[in-house]
């Protein structure tokens, strides 16, 4: 690592010392930052446990295709105004409602970047769910719609605010397991026939851009630095028509300029751990599991002893410090530590290891 590379480290780890951001801004608990959950799923059910657990993050509105159902649901829940539900249709009246801040996009991948110019246009900042889109071309159009409109932008990359993650990052930037040489991770899960997932018109991709995309975004933010040459392989043994539109497994490899190099793999089709390794030349630490939502445990060698730290917090501890790190950008005019500008990087390294499998891109 040099020391452009361990500067940064150091400073992104020491300013997160495990505190939740709302303790480092008092102020903003009687300020709460209203978001609008659009598309009630199963990780806007998440987002809006998290928020009920915060005192500077609130849901206020809600964008669903039921309004009658889920919406009256969830309202009643969190004691939101009937007024304040909308539907895809009549979302962008959701400019005049003072009470929403910001919009969280839990939507299936393709209709990530429709509702985050959208949201834009509505004078709204956008916390949206990863990949930030399913091509480069959307996240730059994304990108553009929100500067045009003066809103931040944050890609819902949950790991970069999870405490275990950030001591890992902080013995890196120690330099307790020496230059780093390699990593190696995987995600993997099995996943149901029917579901939009499955499909290239909302998944975009498969396993790749909704799995993979965890240890290609972790990899990328701890290297701090652009992966340049691919290998990769797809591969689909599951000849049953699950996997008619999207690959089931991808297995690649990124060098990055340094000459660090990673190899991951990520499947729909297979058990197998959610990890990530990081190799130097003195030590070494795995986290397994790394991308669950908790639990994510760390164990290595760094600095001559053993390592062995079972993570702290629970569901959803890791959506509650997103949505307040987002708060505390809105409320103090500060950037993301995860903006859209990642969220391109890891879709053109996307593309870039599609095309070196020979599949087709979004
Ligand atoms: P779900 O299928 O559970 O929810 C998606 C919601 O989007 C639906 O419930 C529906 O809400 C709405 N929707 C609108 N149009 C459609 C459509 N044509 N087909 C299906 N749903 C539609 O998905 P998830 O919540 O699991 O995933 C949503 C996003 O969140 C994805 O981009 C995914 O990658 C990301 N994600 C991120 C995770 C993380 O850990 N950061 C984990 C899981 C997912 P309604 O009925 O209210 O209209």
């Amino acid at each position: 690592m040099d020391r452009r590379e361990f500067a940064k480290l150091s400073a992104f780890a020491l300013a997160w010392t495990g505190l939740p951001s709302y303790a480092q801004i008092p102020a903003l608990s009687h300020n709460p930052v209203g978001y609008a959950a659009i598309g009630l799923g199963s990780i806007s059910d998440i987002f809006m446990r998290a928020c009920a657990q915060s005192q500077t993050a609130k849901v206020t509105a809600l964008v669903t295709g039921h309004p009658d159902t889920k919406g009256a649901k969830y309202a009643a829940m969190y004691g939101i105004p009937k007024t304040s539900i909308y539907t895809y249709e009549t979302f962008d009246r959701i400019l005049d409602n003072k009470d929403v801040d910001a919009v969280y996009v839990g939507l299936p991948n393709s209709m990530h970047c429709e509702y985050t110019v959208r949201a834009a246009q509505a004078a709204k900042h956008v916390l949206c769910e990863k990949p930030m889109a399913v091509s480069s071309r959307e996240c730059r159009q994304m990108i553009d719609a929100c500067r045009q409109a003066r809103v931040k932008l944050m890609i819902g990359y949950r790991v970069h605010y999870d405490p275990t993650w950030l001591q890992a990052i902080q013995i890196l930037a120690s330099g307790e397991i020496g230059q780093l040489q390699s990593f190696q991770g995987g995600f993997f899960a099995q996943l149901p026939a029917g579901a939009w997932r499955l499909t290239r018109k909302l998944g975009g991709g498969g396993a790749l851009m909704d799995l993979g995309i965890y240890p290609l975004n972790a990899i990328r933010h701890i290297a701090a630095e652009e992966p340049t040459d691919f290998t990769a392989v797809l591969a689909t043994r599951d000849r049953g028509g699950r996997f008619s539109e999207v690959e089931q497994s991808m297995e690649w490899t990124m060098k990055f300029p340094s000459g660090i190099v990673a190899s991951c793999g990520c499947s729909y089709g297979q058990r197998g751990p959610s990890f990530l390794t990081l190799n130097g030349e003195k030590g070494y630490l795995v986290m397994e599991p790394a991308f669950n939502y908790d639990g994510v445990h760390l164990r290595g060698e760094a600095g001559g002893r053993p390592i062995d730290q079972p993570g702290a917090g629970k569901l959803p501890f890791q959506f509650t410090l997103e949505a307040e790190h987002f708060a505390s950008c809105i409320r103090n005019n500060t950037q993301p530590e995860s903006p859209g500008e990642e969220g391109l990087k890891d879709m053109l390294a996307i593309e870039a290891i599609y095309k070196a499998a020979g599949a087709p891109i979004a």
